[in-house]
This record gives structure tokens, C-alpha cells and sequence, in this order.
């Protein structure tokens, strides 16, 4: 019989599993303890059970680990981690200090399906989906390497590579096992998304509290479908609909992602058209200068241009931030992730 990795367990099966061995319930405690808290990547770390039973598990059960190979650090401090999965296949997770915040920018899928011509992952084309566990491992993995330093990841984003949309049910799963598992607070956790509309219309209900992020990118349908082919299919007047009637807590928004690209959508007629667009959604807007990448077909604005952009938004009451690149230098910005496949 194969081995079964422990990391693919929900809390009830690991539960079942020590009943199952008929060994006291504290045990089942003290695994999810060790995996989730202390990051513990084999039975054998776990130095709280007697040597015997760890081994006696060990027969039938392993902890996975996806691999560590590669981390850059970038001359702004973002960190740039490159994981190998058991397959082979390849992800990125970034990780961005500011301020008080330590913010780990987690991957759904390796690749990504939807294209988007601005989109450096999108280049590779589709992989696979990632697992729950491989999803939740790329903080896990990256949370043991933080003890030693005595830093803590405080935030999760979804905006790696691929669109947890997408891969909906191991999304949803690693999203509930952040919370029953590993004990990070859901308030915490913002996912990003194009508005992939039957899922979306979901998410709320399998995972109540976390944050969401769409990357809208454009203001009309001719522009957006250009940019970005997955409008055919969810155009905005669907996608519009869905975030009015997205269900808020008092104060919760929106966040609104618009990557800002040189001569497309960064026009005074873009800024106004897209304040229409929003309108009576409660949302706070991200503005994503454009990070090129070699090959790419567009620019970045004048710094005046996006302050323009922005000003124009601030004048109709919306809260605007101008994301400021982090750690492009190591391709590590928002849309240069492609895990070294070429
Ligand atoms: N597929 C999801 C998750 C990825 S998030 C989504 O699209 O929301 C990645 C974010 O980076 C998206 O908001 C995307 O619009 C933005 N982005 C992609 N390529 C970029 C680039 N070259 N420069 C700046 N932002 C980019």
C-alpha cells in the first residue's frame, strides 16, 4: 500500500485516523500542532511523540513537502521563492515586507489558461491546478523558513500564478484549511481574480470573510477583450452585476485592480468612464503601473500620467492607491512570475 501524505488530510480524517489507531484524541491535536504551527516536514520532527508510535506511523504515513529550490532577494526586500512539485513542475510564491505587514503572494495553478496579453504567466500557457495542499504548503514551507529570522507572514494574497477561479474546489479547499488548520484568519486572506462569474457567485458561500480582489483592467468590453480574451465568455456588464449584488460586510470593499498600460486604457476618458463603470460598488482601487518583461508589447505611463489617472478617480470620491512595484528587478512584480519555464 502506498504511503498517504498527511498534508491531504482535513482535521476529520486525521481525527479518523487516530481514533482508527486507537490512540487518544490528543494526538490528533498534536499532529495538526506539528504540521501547521511548528512546520514540522517529516514524523520524525515530531519530538513530542515517543519514538516508537512515530515510527510505527511512519510505516503508513508520510509528510509532503514541495521542494525549495531557488530564492532571490530583491534590492527593495521582496522575496522571490521557486518551488519544485513532486511532478517536477514549477511554481513561484512572493513574499512582500511592508511596514508591519509580511505578505505571502501565493499561486493557484502552475501556468495559467487565460492569456492575458500583459501577462507574463499567461505565456506559458496552462499546466496543471494546484492541489490544497500545494497551495497551503507555499506558506507552510515559507513560514518554516521565516522561524530562524523570527518573522511571521500576517497577510495571504491569491495573485500568484494562475486563476484560483479556475481551480475552484482546491481554492475553496486550501481557503478553508488556512482557517481549520493552520489558524489564519480568513480577513486576512484577499483572493484576486478576472471574474470567472458561476464561481465567483459562489465563493461567498464556501468561503465566508475572505477579501476580494478583481482585476478589471479596463472599462469597456473592446478594450478588456483585448487585454484580456476571458471577457468574451464573463463581459463586464455580468461581471458589474455580480460585485453589486457581492454580499459585504459593513465597511468590507472591493478591491479593484487596474493595471495601467501606456496608450490602451490610461486615458482622462478611461479614468472618467471607469469611476461610471464602479459606480454604487463599494470598492477601493489598486492602480498596477504596467511591469514590463522582455518581449512584451506595451509600456508603462509617465509617472504623470498615472497621477493624472488617479486624481481623476480621488475627484469622484474613490480611494486610490498606485501599487508600487516591488521587486521587479528579480521578476518577482505582479504578472513576471513564469517559474523559469521558458
Ligand atoms: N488570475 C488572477 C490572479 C493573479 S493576480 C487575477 O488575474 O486576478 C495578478 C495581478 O497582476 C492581476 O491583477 C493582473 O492584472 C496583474 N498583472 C499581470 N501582469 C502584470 C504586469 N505585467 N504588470 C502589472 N500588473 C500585472
Amino acid at each position: 500500500m502506498d504511503k498517504i501524505n498527511l498534508k491531504k488530510l482535513s482535521s476529520k480524517e486525521i481525527e479518523g485516523i487516530i481514533k482508527e489507531w486507537q490512540l487518544p484524541s490528543f494526538r490528533a491535536k498534536q499532529l495538526i500542532h506539528w504540521i501547521y504551527h511548528r512546520f514540522a516536514s517529516s514524523i520524525q520532527e515530531i519530538t513530542e511523540w515517543p519514538k516508537s508510535l512515530r515510527e510505527e506511523f511512519s510505516k503508513n504515513y508520510f509528510i509532503g513537502n514541495i521542494k525549495l529550490i531557488e530564492k532571490k532577494v530583491s534590492a527593495d526586500k521582496t522575496e522571490k521563492y521557486l518551488f519544485e512539485l513532486k511532478d517536477s513542475e514549477r511554481i513561484e510564491s512572493v513574499l512582500i515586507p511592508d511596514k508591519q505587514r509580511l505578505t505571502l503572494c501565493i499561486s493557484s495553478q502552475v501556468g495559467c489558461p487565460l492569456k492575458c496579453k500583459f501577462c507574463l504567466t499567461g505565456k506559458i500557457g496552462f499546466i496543471r491546478n494546484l492541489e490544497a495542499w500545494e497551495i497551503v504548503d507555499q506558506f507552510i514551507q515559507i513560514s518554516k523558513s521565516l522561524i530562524k529570522e523570527n518573522r511571521r507572514i500576517t497577510n495571504i494574497v491569491f495573485m500568484g500564478m494562475g486563476e484560483p477561479l479556475l481551480n475552484f474546489e482546491n481554492t475553496t479547499e486550501a481557503l478553508w484549511r488556512f482557517k481549520d488548520l493552520v489558524e489564519f484568519s480568513p480577513r486576512r486572506i484577499t483572493l484576486s481574480t478576472v471574474g470567472i462569474i458561476p464561481a465567483l457567485k459562489e465563493l461567498p458561500k464556501r468561503a465566508p470573510n475572505v477579501k476580494l480582489a478583481i482585476s478589471l483592467n479596463a472599462s469597456d468590453d473592446t478594450i478588456r477583450t483585448y487585454l484580456m480574451p476571458i471577457n468574451k465568455q464573463y463581459p463586464l456588464y455580468e461581471l458589474i452585476k455580480t460585485l453589486k449584488n457581492y454580499p459585504l460586510k459593513p465597511r468590507q470593499r472591493i478591491t479593484i485592480e487596474y493595471v495601467l498600460l501606456k496608450g490602451v486604457n490610461d486615458s482622462e476618458e478611461n479614468a472618467y468612464s471607469l469611476c461610471k463603470l464602479l459606480k454604487n460598488i463599494p470598492c477601493k482601487i489598486n492602480l498596477i503601473p504596467f511591469n514590463p518583461w522582455q518581449g512584451c508589447e506595451f509600456e508603462r505611463p509617465e509617472e504623470s500620467r498615472i497621477v493624472k489617472f488617479q486624481q481623476i478617480l480621488i475627484s469622484k470620491g474613490y480611494s486610490v492607491f498606485i501599487r508600487k512595484s516591488k521587486g521587479e528587478d528579480i521578476l518577482a512584480a505582479c504578472g513576471q512570475l513564469k517559474a523559469m519555464y521558458n
